[in-house]
């Protein structure tokens, strides 16, 4: 039988702020490499007494990170407890936001295809704040416990089922992490547990309507685990289905390594985890001043700017996937062209020389050489017509190399640019040779025009600049009698 499969996501992603949540113990990006149990305090241990207070700035981050996704924000809201045993749960509860979400009915627009031609809208039916658990690590016989990470900050993100395929789930978790990123709420990366995918998958006979059982997959640390694990799951179901069989629901981890997935757990719901309001936390009271105030931190979405580079721009996949998956980049750029209006000319030297020597180098953007002012003033000379393109590629790579002022590598490197003069001499030259094709092209033949400014290009070494060789050329057809 041919079914459809549909599919949403339970998506975490940790908040860069400062703090934890609600404590003032420091949040770490990276915990891996700490020393067990030097993060924590007695709030975050859960030790009698100790009473969370929510802090400041994983609240704004969390806010600007909702807004970014379009929901609307609750200005009243409270937060809930959420209570089951893990060791590397020292308080014996979770605090997150059950019942009252502070954010709902969002929407992210982003595109499913390579070229960035066919776009998708994915529903965003809930995003909450709520606290990280510790870290357990079995060894020796054993489980060390370290909780470091316990109470920092996490988004829950819980889209609708809107997904068909992995590539649309794959496509919309790169938006997302670069509206992450764009809005400088947490660097979203995967493989450093920063971002926390769980998948949902059912599947239904294309003729029914209610959707069919759903499983959740978890356990993914990137985008081509997520592809493989839909993959079996849709493969797995659609057999048991075939057969005569029940989906369970379930939960189920993803073993990457041997390309299967096991059962975790089997059905659960909300009555488990005896969730109730957090009576340590006063109930959170927005006001619209300061919502406000974090709407106008909102980075304008990767979205429009993918469509602005494609269709205002007429940016091919690879500027716009060297635009918009370089933060710095991205900012560097936009600020150029609100600056110096040319984006193609701009893009071009940044995506090809520039880029390619950061990479060589692995370093950004912040370690260039030369400082922004040079880099327009370079752009400014390439426009005037001061420097053609072979001229261009020189100044450039002294510039990558020294840090020089543009004009000074031209004076230093006697890349004085060509002028009128010795480009008429050129023509003098070539139309001398053949007067013929000067002739053609006054009846209108402009077919030998790219061979004359060929020539001169030729003659001048590649210093010429073609607009102006083309300009004097139209002279020379116009007053030629
Ligand atoms: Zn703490």
């Amino acid at each position: 039988m041919t079914y459809q499969t549909i599919i949403w996501l339970e998506i975490h992603i940790k908040l860069n702020s400062v703090t934890k949540l609600f404590c003032g113990c420091a949040n770490e990006q990276e915990f891996d490499d700490l020393e067990a149990n030097t993060h924590v305090c007695p709030v975050c241990m859960g030790q009698p007494g100790a009473l969370p207070v929510l802090y400041q700035q994983p609240l704004d981050k969390a806010i600007q990170l909702w807004l970014a996704l379009g929901c609307e924000i609750d200005a009243q809201s409270h937060f809930d407890r959420k209570s089951y045993f893990y060791p590397d749960l020292p308080l014996g509860y979770q605090i997150t936001q059950l019942a009252r979400p502070t954010n709902i009915d969002g929407k992210v627009d982003f595109f499913v295809d390579k070229e960035f031609v066919e776009s998708r809208t994915v529903r965003i039916r809930d995003a909450h704040i709520e606290t990280d658990t510790g870290k357990s690590t079995h060894q020796w016989g054993g489980v060390l416990l370290d909780f470091n990470r316990a109470g920092t900050p996490l988004v829950e993100i819980v889209t609708d089922p809107d997904f068909h395929t992995a590539e649309e789930v794959v496509a919309f978790l790169k938006q997302l992490q670069r509206i992450a990123r764009y809005n400088n709420v947490g660097d979203a990366d995967m493989e450093k547990g920063q971002l926390r995918v769980d998948v949902n998958i059912s599947l239904r006979p294309e003729w029914q309507e209610e959707y069919g059982i759903r499983t959740e997959t978890k356990n993914m640390n990137s985008f081509s685990a997520i592809t493989r694990a839909i993959a079996y799951e849709v493969a797995r179901q659609t057999e048991v289905l075939d057969s005569g069989g029940h989906i369970e629901q379930e939960t189920r981890g993803r073993d990457d390594a041997s390309g299967t997935s096991y059962v975790m757990r089997s059905k659960e719901n909300a009555m488990d985890y005896r969730y109730f309001p957090e009576p340590d936390l006063p109930p959170l009271d927005l006001d619209e001043a300061y919502i406000q105030e974090i709407r106008e931190l909102v980075d304008e979405w990767p979205y429009a700017r993918i469509l602005q580079y494609r269709t205002e721009y007429g940016f091919n996949k690879e500027y716009i996937n060297a635009l918009i998956n370089d933060v710095e980049m991205n900012t560097y750029f936009a600020t150029t062209v609100a600056e110096w209006q040319d984006p193609a000319e701009t893009a071009k030297r940044l995506v090809g020389p520039i880029q390619r020597r950061l990479w060589d180098q692995e370093k950004s953007l912040g370690d260039v050489a030369f400082t922004r002012e040079q880099y327009v003033a370079f752009l400014q000379l390439i426009a005037e017509g001061s420097l053609a393109n072979a001229q261009a590629k020189i100044v450039m790579k002294e510039m990558l190399d020294t840090g020089q002022d543009p004009t000074t590598i031209i004076e230093e490197k006697w890349l004085k640019p060509v002028g009128e003069d010795e480009i008429s001499a050129r023509l003098d030259q070539i139309f001398g040779d053949k007067p013929d094709l000067l002739e053609d092209l006054k009846w209108g033949n402009m077919k030998p025009m790219w061979f004359v400014v060929g020539q001169v290009m030729k003659l001048s070494g590649g210093a010429a600049n073609p607009g102006m060789v083309n300009g004097l050329i139209q002279k020379r057809i116009e007053s030629w009698e």
